[in-house]
C-alpha cells in the first residue's frame, strides 16, 4: 500500500460533496467540494469532475455519510440505506459512479474512510488496530482491525452506547432512537439542545464540558475494552476544544483504574488519545485512502 498511485476520493456528506484527485497525500491536483442537493445532481457533478480532469484515476473510494450497505454480495450493496435525509433513503452511490467512470470503486463510511487515512498518513500512522471517533453535530466511530475497517453485519454504530449519566446532569438525551446514549448526550448537536448555545460558544470552564468528558471518557474506556486499539484519534468540531483531551485522558486512566496494563495507557496517554493530523482535507484523503484497498 506504498505505491504512489494516482487515486480519485469522493468524501460523500450530508451537507457537501467533495472530490479529489491525486497521489496522496502530498500531490493532490484537483479538489472541488459543492452542496449535496438532490442524488441525480449531485452525482452528476461528481461524474463531471472526474470526466473533466486531464488524467484518469486507477481507482475511486467513495466514504459516504450513513448508514450504507457494504457488503458486496447484497442488491444494495454501495447504498446509502435509510438516512433521514430528504431524497437519499436508498440511493445508489457505487453504480453511477462505475457505470459512467468504469474504473474499480471502493465504498466505505466516512468514518472508516478517516481512519484509514490517519493510519495510512496522518495521526495513526503504523497503528494497524485504530480507533477514529468524530464528534460534530452527530457522534462517529471508524475502526481498524489489522489494517482492515471493521464492517460487520452492518457496520458499527459507536455513537449509541448507553453510559451511566453524569452526578447532576438532568439533560433527557436528544437521539430520536434512545434519548440519553452516547450521541444524545454528548453530540455537538446534545450540547446545543441542552445549553440552548453552541459548543463553539460553551465557555471552557463551564458545567457542560465536565459533563462532556465523562460521557466521552467512559465511551473510551468500552471502546478500549472491546476493540484494544493501538491509538484513538479524537476529531470533529467538538473535538476542537482542545482543553478535552486532557480532561479525558486523566478520566479514562481513572476509569481504567490500572487494568490495560500498556505503557501506552499508564505513562504515554498524551499520545494515545490525540487530534486528527490530516487536516481540513481528512474526509477527500480517506477517501482516497479507501480507494487505495482495492
Ligand atoms: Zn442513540
Amino acid at each position: 500500500m506504498n505505491s504512489p498511485s494516482l487515486l480519485g476520493g469522493i468524501e460523500a456528506g450530508g451537507t457537501k460533496f467533495v472530490c479529489a484527485i491525486g497521489k496522496p497525500p502530498d500531490q493532490i491536483y484537483a479538489v472541488e467540494r459543492f452542496p449535496t442537493t438532490s442524488p441525480d445532481e449531485t452525482l452528476g457533478r461528481v461524474i463531471d469532475f472526474f470526466r473533466s480532469q486531464p488524467q484518469v484515476p486507477e481507482s475511486i473510494g467513495i466514504a459516504t455519510f450513513g448508514p450504507a450497505d457494504l457488503h458486496l454480495d447484497s442488491d444494495t450493496y454501495g447504498y446509502i440505506t435509510t438516512t433521514p435525509k430528504q431524497g437519499w433513503s436508498y440511493t445508489d452511490l457505487v453504480g453511477p459512479i462505475r457505470q459512467h467512470l468504469n474504473m474499480p470503486v471502493a465504498f466505505d463510511t466516512d468514518v472508516n474512510g478517516a481512519a484509514m487515512g490517519e493510519y495510512l498518513w496522518g495521526a495513526g500512522h503504523g497503528c494497524k488496530n485504530l480507533l477514529y471517533l468524530t464528534v460534530g453535530t452527530g457522534f462517529g466511530g471508524g475502526a481498524l482491525v489489522n489494517g482492515h475497517p471493521i464492517h460487520g453485519l452492518v457496520h458499527p454504530e459507536m455513537g449509541h452506547l448507553l453510559l451511566p449519566r453524569a452526578d447532576g446532569d438532568d439533560f433527557e438525551g436528544n437521539c430520536p432512537f434512545h434519548g440519553a446514549c452516547l450521541e444524545g448526550m454528548a453530540s455537538g448537536a446534545a450540547i446545543k439542545a441542552r445549553w440552548g448555545i453552541s459548543a463553539e460558544s460553551l465557555p471552557a470552564d463551564h458545567v457542560g464540558w465536565s459533563y462532556e468528558a465523562h460521557y466521552l471518557a467512559h465511551a473510551l474506556m468500552n471502546f478500549i475494552l472491546i476493540l484494544s486499539p493501538q491509538r484513538i484519534i479524537m476529531g470533529g468540531g467538538v473535538m476542537e476544544q482542545r482543553h478535552l483531551f486532557p480532561s479525558i485522558r486523566s478520566r479514562v486512566q481513572s476509569l481504567l483504574n490500572g487494568y490495560v496494563r500498556a505503557d501506552e495507557i499508564l505513562h504515554g496517554i498524551d499520545h494515545y488519545i490525540v487530534p486528527p493530523s490530516l487536516g481540513s482535507e481528512a474526509g477527500v484523503l480517506g477517501a482516497m485512502a479507501l480507494a487505495m484497498t482495492l
